[in-house]
């Protein structure tokens, strides 16, 4: 039951026929994990906070530097040398006092991972290393947890949703495979921050269009700063994937 202040705090999205009061509920009553407090987290976890999403955990195992302040916009000067999730975390609680924010300075293994996704909504793919978004992917398949997955380097961002729910889904090793990839670092290839604003504004409304009830796509989506032209790419499931390929009959 939402209050006369959060009627009025949320009045321009309960105006939108798909979102109303139904909707609100839903996104009060969501737990959503957050994996990576960068340039991608920073815009997901503030639109989210907007939203009203009921609770955010955040988990990121760095520190704000000064090289970050370009493109991760939760962050001031002032919180260059402090953990990020933290930083995070203080600002969205500056943003809405309604909902919960729990931080957690630690990358997000397969362990913990395990541990914290009963119970959670959705989970939000924001980091930077290919070994924890294959972490993030075989956690979220085995649960069943939606994962909105972004990434962005140099001009170019992609992103994509997984509804585990469904077990005809795809899967982010079918498109990938698993294991310790390479990674395409920032500190080498460079980044420009609206290219992974947007990736991450992208994540925030598809993280909400799931949480309010609308299907996902299952869709690649690929952007290209340079030409500011889409494409998409329909994903199918693997056959031989080793995370999401059926279990064989015997
Ligand atoms: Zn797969």
């Amino acid at each position: 039951m939402l209050s006369d202040d959060q009627l009025m705090r949320y009045s321009r999205q309960l105006l939108l026929p798909g979102f109303d009061v139904a909707g609100q509920d839903a996104v009060a009553s969501a737990r959503v994990l957050i994996v990576g407090a960068g340039g991608l987290g920073c815009p997901v976890a503030l639109y989210l906070a907007g939203a009203g999403v009921g609770e955010l955990v955040i988990a990121d195992p760095d520190e704000v530097d000064s090289s970050n302040l370009h493109r991760q916009i939760a962050y001031r000067e002032s919180d260059v040398g402090q953990p990020k999730a933290e930083a995070l975390a203080a600002t969205l609680r500056a943003l809405n006092s309604d909902i919960t924010i729990t931080a957690h300075v630690r990358t997000a293994d397969s362990d913990w991972l395990a541990a914290m996704l009963p119970g959670v909504s959705l989970v939000l793919d924001c980091c930077d290393n290919f070994a924890t978004r294959s972490a993030v992917n075989a956690a979220c398949h085995a649960a069943g947890v939606p994962l909105v997955s972004g990434a962005a380097i140099r001009l170019e961002g992609q992103l994509v949703a997984f509804d585990f729910r469904d077990p005809a889904t795809p899967c982010y090793a079918c498109l990938y495979g698993e294991g310790d990839g390479p990674d395409t670092l920032c500190s080498e290839s460079g980044i420009l921050g609206p290219v992974v604003g947007t990736v991450g504004t992208l994540q925030a409304l598809m993280a909400l269009r799931l949480l309010t009830g609308h299907k996902v796509d299952g869709v690649l989506h690929l952007f290209d700063a340079a030409t500011m032209q889409w494409r998409q790419m329909t994903l199918r499931k693997d056959p031989a994937c080793p995370v999401c390929h059926p279990p064989l009959c015997s």
